[in-house]
């Protein structure tokens, strides 16, 4: 479904990613690890083209990136980052019908999916809806996050970092939501971390970063495995 071939990333003289090659399967959760600096955030965001590789291929469905509408592209996937980024001015519904607004959605569509969303994360839909995100806990504004990137239904959800921010507690529960939502929905997921903790708990498969590289490829058990 997502596939990098020899993909490589310079800002100026400094080559931040370096010849990454990787598919992603449909329905898959794979992680990305690696100290920071490895190149982790770059490669993640030149799967939703924030930034243009280089050099390289990277295809979504077999369809070269390049050539998808930004329409499409944001259709496809949803994105979660560390700093969760809501619109302080607008409503928890408002921040989460975002996507499907600009897809054309009716209203009452937005409406049911806002409170579907919220329900799935936990929060009462009466009781937050019309919230705004300052009158929200951080774990709470994450949660709204995720919503958000969920709500026009992508196949391809992209988070980095999303949880780092987040008191222990707080984390392990939207680490346990997460894993429920992928268990539910089959979204592909692509998570950046460098929480190796983090890595083995919600990973299919754990692609480790270094230097712009990827060194390594492989499943929880064969990491905890390995002599
Ligand atoms: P984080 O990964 O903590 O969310 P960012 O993704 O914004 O932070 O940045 C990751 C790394 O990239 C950091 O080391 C940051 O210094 C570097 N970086 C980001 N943007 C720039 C830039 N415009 N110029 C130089 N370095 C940058
Ligand atoms: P990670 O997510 O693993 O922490 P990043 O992908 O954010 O690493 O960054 C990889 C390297 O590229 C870092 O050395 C960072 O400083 C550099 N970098 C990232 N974004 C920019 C940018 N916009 N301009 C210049 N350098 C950048």
């Amino acid at each position: 479904m997502i596939e990098f071939e020899r993909v490589s990333k310079r800002f100026g003289s400094w080559t931040a990613v370096d010849g990454v090659s990787f598919t992603v399967a449909e329905g898959e959760f794979r992680v990305l690890i690696g100290p920071s600096g490895s190149g982790k955030s770059t490669v993640l965001r030149m799967v939703n083209r924030l930034i243009p590789a280089d050099e390289g291929a990277i295809r979504i469905d077999g369809e070269d990136i390049a050539s998808l509408k930004p329409e499409e592209l944001r259709r496809r996937m949803g994105y979660v980052i560390q700093s969760v980024g809501l619109f302080p001015h607008w409503t928890v519904e408002r921040n989460i019908g975002t996507v499907p607004a600009l897809l054309g959605w009716p209203k009452a569509r937005i409406r049911d999916r806002v409170a579907e969303l919220l329900e799935l994360l936990n929060l009462d839909p009466r009781r937050y809806r019309s919230a705004y995100p300052h009158q929200l806990s951080g774990g709470q504004q994450q949660r709204v996050g995720v919503a958000r990137a969920l709500a026009a239904e992508p196949r391809i959800l992209l988070m980095d970092e999303p949880f780092s921010a987040l008191d222990p507690i707080t984390r392990a529960s939207l680490q346990a939501e997460l894993s429920a939502i992928h268990r539910r929905t089959g979204t592909t997921v692509v998570f950046v971390t460098h929480d190796m903790d983090e890595a083995l708990r919600l990973g299919d498969s754990i692609a480790v970063m270094d230097h712009g590289r990827l060194i390594q490829c492989a499943t929880p058990l064969e990491i905890l495995t390995r002599p």
